[in-house]
């Protein structure tokens, strides 16, 4: 399997079982379906190479679309996506990797993931990943991951399982950090992967009474670069070795989320970043998680 690629300006980062990933992506939550194309075709054009997309966005077909309308070849481009909890379980994972792989019209996922485990059926949960570590064996993924794992799920996973997964995408911002959740991956060799890496999420649900975006410290140190405060979050993250998938439907946005390699915070910057977290999340608790409250069903097409 090849394990080096070249994607194109920025920073990659080499997962647990030697395969190269942008570290910086392209999300699609909450981008709806009829502008999704555009929203990932102009990701390209801007030079983004890893898009993460998730079955339960139902935007893979429109993820797919862009990519190839866009040109470029199918194995430059770093493509991510989820299964979700109702179709976990062996068989039921295997068929949902047909059921993505269909929509996105591709023969393989660069990086297919869990989207979260489901505490109260752990047992569905490693059936779930098994099917991964198949599809791992078949040449049908190139890694795999967890997404909203806890440390408790990722020893109780690591236990019962064969491969360590290679990424796990959780809600880390500045307001939302989990220094102690990161800890955990990195000792286990997984990646860290920033999911509302701008703190989106601080703002669109809008019950927060801060948002990232307008945060003093973050615009104080984005003006002394004549940066914004989204460039400032994403180096930050890239900073601190992270990967990070913010997302954009304004294509305004999309090019300055990526225009991110050309300053460096200092380490008191950094550092003062690290003290804005407030310890309260922003997405659902995980261990709430169970398919009675947010069993969605994944269509076949
Ligand atoms: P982000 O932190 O990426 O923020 C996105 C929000 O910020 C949108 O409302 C966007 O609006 C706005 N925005 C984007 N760029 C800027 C900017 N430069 N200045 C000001 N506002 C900006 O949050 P998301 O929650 O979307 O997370 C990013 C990705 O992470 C998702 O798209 C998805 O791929 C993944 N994710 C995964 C989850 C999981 O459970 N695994 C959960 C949530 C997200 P607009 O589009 O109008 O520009």
């Amino acid at each position: 399997m090849r394990t080096t690629v070249d994607y194109g300006t920025g920073e990659v980062r080499t997962l647990n079982n030697g395969v190269v990933m942008p570290a910086l992506g392209f999300g699609v939550f909450q981008t709806p379906p009829e502008v999704t194309t555009r929203a990932v075709e102009t990701a390209l054009e801007t030079g983004y190479r890893l898009i993460d997309t998730a079955a339960a966005y139902g935007n893979e077909r429109q993820v797919g679309d862009a990519i190839r309308n866009s040109g470029i070849a199918r194995d430059e481009v770093f493509i991510e996506t989820k299964v979700w909890i109702s179709d976990y379980g062996f068989d039921e994972t295997l068929h949902a990797f047909d059921k993505s792989a269909r929509k996105l019209g591709v023969d393989s996922i660069d990086l297919f993931i869990l989207h979260q485990a489901l505490p109260g059926e752990f047992d569905k949960t490693v059936d779930a990943y098994r099917a991964l570590e198949r599809l791992v064996t078949d040449g049908r993924v190139r890694a795999v991951g967890v997404s909203n794992f806890m440390p408790g799920h990722l020893t109780d996973l690591l236990e019962r399982t064969e491969i360590v997964p290679a990424v796990n995408q959780v809600e880390v911002h500045p307001y939302f950090a989990q220094p102690a959740l990161q800890e955990a991956n990195a000792e286990r060799g997984i990646l860290t992967q920033a999911w509302s890496p701008i703190g989106g999420i601080t703002s669109y649900r809008g019950d927060s009474e801060r948002s990232t975006f307008t945060d003093p410290l973050i615009l104080g140190i984005a003006e002394q670069y004549g940066k914004s405060a989204a460039q400032v979050m994403l180096r930050w993250h890239l900073q601190q070795g992270r990967s990070a998938i913010p997302k954009s439907v304004r294509a305004e946005r999309i090019a300055e989320n990526f225009d991110v390699f050309d300053f460096e915070l200092t380490a008191e910057q950094l550092a003062a970043v690290d003290r804005l977290d407030t310890g309260v999340r922003g997405g659902p608790e995980p261990e709430d998680i169970t398919l009675e409250t947010f069993g969605l069903v994944i269509p076949e097409a």
